[in-house]
């Protein structure tokens, strides 16, 4: 249930945090969406909603029946629009974030910035956190980079998104980024989603590659339900059992988190194949599938990558890509 109150007096909030706990039911109180939300999770409120919208100061009751209430569609009808320095995400348009997997140095960036923003990406993708695998590979370069990620984007004017991995670098990448990109390895990390709902910047939150759809949608409620409402869904591909290809990328996820979510949701073709052919074709896919933006990694020499080279486009084929999408959606009656 989710209770939305007309005005955040104390004595009203009590009044209905105090009923739901004599039915046995623990009230969450929400600032977001500019009111005052009270969420409760539990059967007994069935029978109970239109006793609720009788209370003083509240001035509407949903009965939600999925576990994830705020980021849920019966709640919010029209998809969220996500903005961020003038980008939408949830509109017409389909936003592609483009750039290298990790930072390697200033001119890496720099270069690849320059070329994927030539190309008509809107947003610079780098990590310099990097959640490896095995502790021996490249880990990022972590402070300098995003000293780096932060100068290219001033250099080049364009707003850029990267991971954050810990919830104490929280602070500092706030002052960096435009977009905390929340990783798929870190989708269940609480305290890092507590910490990016304090910060209250846009958050990029990748699907875990383990994860259900309902998962995915819960870590995001603890998001909003932490009082930032500015959240970016993205399907980077699951583990199956297909060795072929580094992940499974799951376009079903696309279109029910669409239905279940008033999120946008974009789509990360390079991780959900793994294979740079691939990313043409399932960028395609992805915005057939409803995809409201794309994260595409671009390398200047791929083969060169200290991470994900493979599935590195260059930046010959990344323009190449982007000309062809912005055909396709104009079909669909959207614009990149
Ligand atoms: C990345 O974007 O480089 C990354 C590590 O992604 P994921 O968390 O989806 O594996
Ligand atoms: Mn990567």
């Amino acid at each position: 249930m989710i209770i939305v109150m007309d005005a955040p007096a104390v004595q009203e909030v009590k009044q209905v945090l105090d009923e739901l706990q004599y039915l046995g039911v623990e009230g969450h109180i929400t600032e977001c969406f500019n009111r005052t939300i009270i969420t409760a999770d539990g059967d007994v409120l069935q029978k109970n909603d239109k006793h609720f919208e009788g209370l003083p100061g509240v001035e509407k009751v949903y009965f939600i029946t999925t576990p994830f209430k705020l980021v849920s569609r019966q709640f919010h009808s029209d998809t969220s629009i996500v903005s961020i320095r003038g980008v939408d995400f949830g509109s017409r348009a389909i936003p592609v974030i483009a750039g290298p997997c990790a930072i390697e140095s200033y001119e890496q960036l720099y270069d690849t910035a320059v070329a994927v923003k030539k190309a008509g990406a809107c947003i610079l993708r780098a990590g310099t956190y990097k959640p490896r695998t095995s502790p021996y590979s490249f880990q990022g370069l972590e402070r300098e980079g995003l000293a780096i990620l932060q100068a290219v984007s001033r250099q080049v004017d364009m707003p850029v998104v990267s991971e954050v991995t810990d919830p104490r670098l929280v602070e500092n990448f706030c002052e960096a980024v435009d977009i905390l990109q929340i990783g798929a390895r870190n989708m269940q990390n609480f305290a890092l989603l507590k910490e990016v709902a304090h910060s209250k910047k846009p958050v990029l939150l990748k699907r875990g590659p383990a994860s259900t759809i309902e998962e995915w949608l819960l870590a995001a409620e603890y998001i909003i339900a932490g009082g930032n409402s500015q959240i970016i869904l993205c399907e980077r591909g699951i583990r199956t059992f297909e060795p072929y290809t580094r992940n499974t990328l799951d376009l079903n996820a696309v279109a029910l988190a669409k239905v279940l979510s008033h999120l946008p949701v974009i789509v990360d073709p390079s991780h959900g194949t793994g294979q740079w052919r691939l990313v043409g074709p399932m960028a395609k896919a992805s915005l057939a599938a409803g995809a409201d933006g794309l994260i595409i990694e671009v390398h200047p020499s791929p083969a060169e990558a200290l991470s994900d080279g493979p599935q590195s486009l260059t930046p010959e084929n990344f323009d190449i890509l982007i000309n062809e999408l912005r055909s396709l959606a104009n079909v669909l009656h959207r614009q990149i």
